[in-house]
This record gives structure tokens, C-alpha cells and sequence, in this order.
């Protein structure tokens, strides 16, 4: 196997060589969003330039040309999830959306008063909000899955929750404000058992391991494109076909109608386009199929495995210091570290580590209860990705000393 080259694909990222208060930028932020490969970039210029049209409808050839590129990457994401079928990838705003599509069209159909979704501690806001405001409106419960003090989800708490009125299980398969890895394989079995569905929330596994929706018998599969190197502004919802066959649209619009009548009704179209109302964010899913393939040329897991490299450094390193307390170390994690210091608020060392050129995450990552069940109510966040340095991590580390000198 080839040694991991990151100096090679470093160079595939222009905003890398930029410099931040006169420092070279180290960025560390990568939960929140990666960074953009010169190839992707370029799909936003070739295609304003050359085939710019709204897609399915026209019969000239720059539609054709965008209708092509558009659905192409619909193949692609198949393909990266091991779908059974290109029309059960959807494309959404985000991971958000694509969870709210989910509770707005399958939950607002299936899920009554009794009936209960269990969720996780360890959730992002996204994939508890949608929930609470269907819940409010319904009347189901909403059960919390348990994390045992590493950060691992209580998996005997699990099975002690799930039981004949539980009818989803919505959980994420990586923790961005810890890094958890969860047995979603397994959890996804134990639901299945007792009749229910699972959602997986992949915002932050697709950029660091291999999804097999198909393995993990997955219900449903969101992630989001700006996460594993893609754009903003869109995202992808995988569903089992025959669930997205029997869930009502959500939004209304063209794209998704078959005929549209005032007398006779309206008829909607086939999955996934029933999903898709208005027109989609073109370039931005053809870029994501173009950051796909850029995920696939280095290796989704080898790209895993040298975060891992990253993130062992990076934790032994940050181990060392006085007065930091690393919160999350489970066994299983992604490359995220989330710390808190003694006599220290993350703001400031998040402010002042900027200062030297280094951009981590400080805040409550979107996980406000996950926070407040650790008794913080914010942490310092370091997230790695595939260009990440070994050097980077020692020069992080080094910028942590001195932030941490200057505010105690
Ligand atoms: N879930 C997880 C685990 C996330 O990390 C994020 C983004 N921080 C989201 C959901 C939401 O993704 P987006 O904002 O792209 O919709």
C-alpha cells in the first residue's frame, strides 16, 4: 500500500496556502466544514461558462448537458453508499433537510400519539429540533438514548428503551461534537427487531469511512456535501426504495408533479423526483459528484486511517497539558478532539489560537444537551481531515501551550 501523500493533495487545495494574521493557516475545523479541492471549484466555472440551464425540462442542449451532469452525480452517490438504486438518493439542502424531509413526510404520516422516536445523546440539534417540532404537533414521545462517560452510547441503555412502541430510531454514526463512533450496524438489527426504522445522520462519517447503507440496513442515510469536500447547499437523502414509495411529498412545486390539474388532482412523480420540488441546486450537486470522485482517488479509508494517525498525536499530545480534560475517548472515534481547560473559556483560546493561525471550532457544536450532560457549556473542538499535517497537529499543539500561558 502506498504511503498516505498528503503533501500531494494538499496542493489540490488552494486556501491552504493563505495565510491568517500573518501565520500560515492551519485549519482544524473540518467538522464544521472541509475545505474545497481545485477540482470542485472548477465545476462551478465550467458550468456557469459552458452549460448553465435548469435540468429535466428543456429539449436543447445545454438542459441535456446539465441534466446529464446533474443525474450523473445522482450515480455517483449510489455508488459511494452502495445504494441498491440511483432513485433512492435524494438531493436535499444538507443533512438538515434531509432529516426534516424525513420527519415531515414519513413521521407526520406514520407516527401518532404513543407511538415513540428514540434519539440519542448525542445528537446534533438537526436531529433533534425536527423531531421536538413534529412531537409538539403529534404527540408521540421522544426517548433518549444514554452516552456512558467516554462518550460511547449506552448500548444496554438502548435495548432497554427500544420495545413495540418504538417506531424510529434516529441516531448520528459519528459525533461531530465528540467523535463516537457508533454501532449503527448493530443498532440498526436491534430496531429492525422490534419493528422500527432507523435514520442515520452520516454528516460525519461520509468524509472518514466507507457507508454501506446496504450493510448497515439503514432506512435512511443523510449526509451533507460541505462536510466531505463538496460545496454548500446541498446534501443527499438515501431511503429504502419501497418506504420513499409510500411517503407523501413534502414540498409542493414543479419537478415533482406528474400532471397538475384544478378539477381532476394533481398526480406526483416517481421517487426521487417526488422529493425534489423547484429547482435543485444544480452546480452544486455536480460538484459534489466531482468531490466524490475526489474522495475516491485518495480513499475513503485510508483517509480514516490517517486522521486516526492524526487524532492519536493530536490526544496524546493534548493529554500532556495541565488542566485539560478531553472529552469523548471512546474506543471508536473519528478524528475530532474536544477539550475544555482549567481556569481557561474555550472563547478565548479559540480567539487567540486564531491569532497564531490556527482556526478550531469553540462553542456548543450544535449538541447543547450532549455539553450540559458533561456539566461544560462549551468546548475547544479540533477536526481533522485528509490534509491535515502531523507537523500541523504539533504546531496546534504548541499554539495551545502558548494560548493557554497567556489567559491563565
Ligand atoms: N449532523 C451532524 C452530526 C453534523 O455534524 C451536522 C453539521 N455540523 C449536521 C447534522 C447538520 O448538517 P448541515 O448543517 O450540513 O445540514
Amino acid at each position: 500500500q502506498a504511503p498516505f501523500d498528503v503533501e500531494r493533495l494538499r496542493q489540490d487545495f488552494p486556501v491552504l496556502a493563505r495565510k491568517v494574521h500573518g501565520k500560515p493557516l492551519i485549519y482544524l475545523d473540518n467538522a464544521a466544514t472541509s475545505q474545497t479541492p481545485q477540482q470542485v471549484i472548477d465545476v462551478f466555472s465550467d458550468y456557469y461558462s459552458r452549460y448553465n440551464a435548469n435540468i429535466h425540462r428543456g429539449l436543447h442542449t445545454l438542459a441535456d448537458e446539465a441534466t446529464a451532469a446533474f443525474e450523473g452525480t445522482r450515480h455517483k452517490v449510489r455508488a459511494f453508499l452502495n445504494a441498491e438504486d440511483a432513485r433512492q438518493i435524494i438531493f436535499t439542502r444538507g443533512t438538515t433537510e434531509a432529516i426534516n424531509l424525513v420527519a415531515q413526510s414519513w413521521g407526520r404520516k406514520n407516527l401518532a400519539p404513543g407511538d415513540e422516536v428514540l434519539i440519542s445523546m448525542l445528537e446534533h440539534h438537526s436531529n433533534i429540533v425536527p423531531w421536538q417540532l413534529l412531537a409538539a404537533e403529534i404527540g408521540f414521545t421522544i426517548k433518549v438514548i444514554p452516552v456512558e462517560a467516554n462518550g460511547a452510547l449506552d448500548m444496554a441503555a438502548y435495548r432497554e428503551l427500544l420495545s413495540e412502541r418504538t417506531k424510529l430510531v434516529a441516531v448520528n454514526h459519528v459525533s461531530n461534537a465528540l467523535g463516537t463512533i457508533n454501532p449503527v450496524q448493530e443498532m440498526a438489527t436491534l430496531a429492525h427487531q422490534q419493528g422500527a426504522l432507523i435514520l442515520i445522520d452520516g454528516a460525519q462519517a461520509a468524509p472518514h469511512q466507507l457507508v454501506d447503507v446496504q450493510a448497515i440496513n439503514a432506512d435512511f442515510y443523510a449526509f451533507s456535501g460541505h462536510k466531505v469536500y463538496g460545496p454548500t447547499g446541498v446534501g443527499v437523502l438515501y431511503g429504502k426504495q419501497a418506504l420513499l414509495e409510500e411517503m407523501p411529498p413534502w414540498q409542493g412545486g414543479g419537478e415533482m408533479i406528474k400532471t397538475v390539474s384544478f378539477g381532476a388532482g394533481t398526480t406526483f412523480a416517481d421517487i426521487p423526483h417526488k422529493f425534489e420540488a423547484g429547482t435543485p441546486a444544480i452546480a452544486e450537486v455536480i460538484a459534489l459528484g466531482r468531490a466524490l470522485e475526489w474522495v475516491e482517488s485518495v480513499g475513503v479509508n485510508a483517509i480514516g486511517e490517517w486522521e486516526g494517525q492524526l487524532l492519536d498525536r493530536a490526544t496524546q499530545a493534548a493529554g500532556r497539558i495541565d488542566g485539560l480534560r478531553i472529552l469523548g475517548t471512546a474506543p471508536h472515534k473519528a478524528g475530532v478532539l474536544s477539550f475544555v481547560v482549567d481556569g481557561a473559556h474555550s472563547q478565548d483560546i479559540g480567539l487567540l489560537i486564531d491569532q497564531l493561525g490556527v482556526a478550531i471550532r469553540t462553542g456548543h457544536h450544535c449538541a447543547q444537551p450532549l455539553l450540559h450532560h458533561f456539566g461544560v457549556d462549551a468546548t475547544c473542538r479540533a477536526s481533522f481531515a485528509a490534509y491535515n499535517t502531523l507537523e500541523e497537529v504539533d504546531r496546534f499543539i504548541e499554539a495551545l501551550h502558548r494560548v493557554i500561558g497567556m489567559v491563565r
